[in-house]
């Protein structure tokens, strides 16, 4: 792999590295102090992501929903539990970043209300009514100045069509495309399978292979990406 980058004299003048930005994991929206909706994201791509950028002497914040996993040594982290506060902990974070890479799974909807008390089962049906959670990605997007934004999506099928179209959609520069409804493969596993597509068209397919060697994959075409737009800069 690439070693750490120079200090770019402009857009990076006066520090040393690439600095990203990182979610991981699910969020938890509550329904009542001990209930709540999620998914199975175990967080290692995201944990993956931010190990090995800091191995390329990347500066790595990391902003993790709630999983078991131990924060890589080097990575700066702020654990979150609701869609909410993953915006609420991305947003100042994203100001002074070059890169974001948002991968958690951010829970699309939450209970419209939040019970304060634990609920009974009294009732032998149960409605909830949910309401959409913000769209963190799009809507850092459409604020960026000059960062790099990469998506994710995670399908069941259709992979690269809805892929496509969350990436105009979202407004993102990339987006890492991967097929869930394979076993063995995808979210709480070790192993992932990838098609890394650009706004530009280009799609650059990986794996199946282990979590590092696809975020190795990843952060090397996006740092690609990255000296285009820092040698732009300079000009
Ligand atoms: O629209 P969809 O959820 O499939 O898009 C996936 C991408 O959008 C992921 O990068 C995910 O982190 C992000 N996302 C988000 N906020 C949401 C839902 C998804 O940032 N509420």
């Amino acid at each position: 792999m690439a070693s750490a980058p120079p200090v770019v004299p402009g857009k990076n003048a006066g520090r040393a590295a690439i600095r990203c930005l990182i979610t991981a994991g699910p969020t938890r929206e509550y329904l009542d102090p001990v209930r709540f909706l999620s998914n199975a994201s175990s967080g290692r791509m995201g944990f993956s992501l931010a190990e090995r950028a800091v191995a390329l002497g990347w500066e790595v914040d990391l902003v993790a929903g709630p999983v078991t996993l131990e924060c890589p040594r080097g990575v700066r982290i702020q654990r979150v539990v609701s869609a909410a506060d993953m915006l609420a902990a991305v947003e100042p974070l994203f100001q002074r970043c070059d890169i974001l890479f948002m991968v958690a799974a951010v829970a699309d909807y939450r209970p419209a209300e939040r019970a304060p008390e634990k609920l009974k089962k009294t009732r032998e049906r149960l409605t909830v009514s949910m309401v959409r959670t913000p769209d963190i990605l799009k809507r850092l997007a459409a604020a960026r100045r000059d960062q790099i934004v990469v998506g994710f999506a995670a399908e069941t099928q259709n992979l690269e069509d809805y892929a496509a179209e969350k990436l105009a959609a979202k407004g993102l520069d990339w987006i890492v495309a991967n097929d869930i409804s394979r076993p063995g493969l995808g979210m709480e596993v070790a192993n992932n399978e990838i098609v890394l597509m650009s706004s530009a068209g280009a799609r650059f397919p990986f794996g199946p292979a282990p979590k590092s060697e696809v975020a190795d994959f990843i952060l090397s075409q996006v740092r690609a990406s990255v000296d285009q737009r820092q040698a732009a800069l300079r000009r």
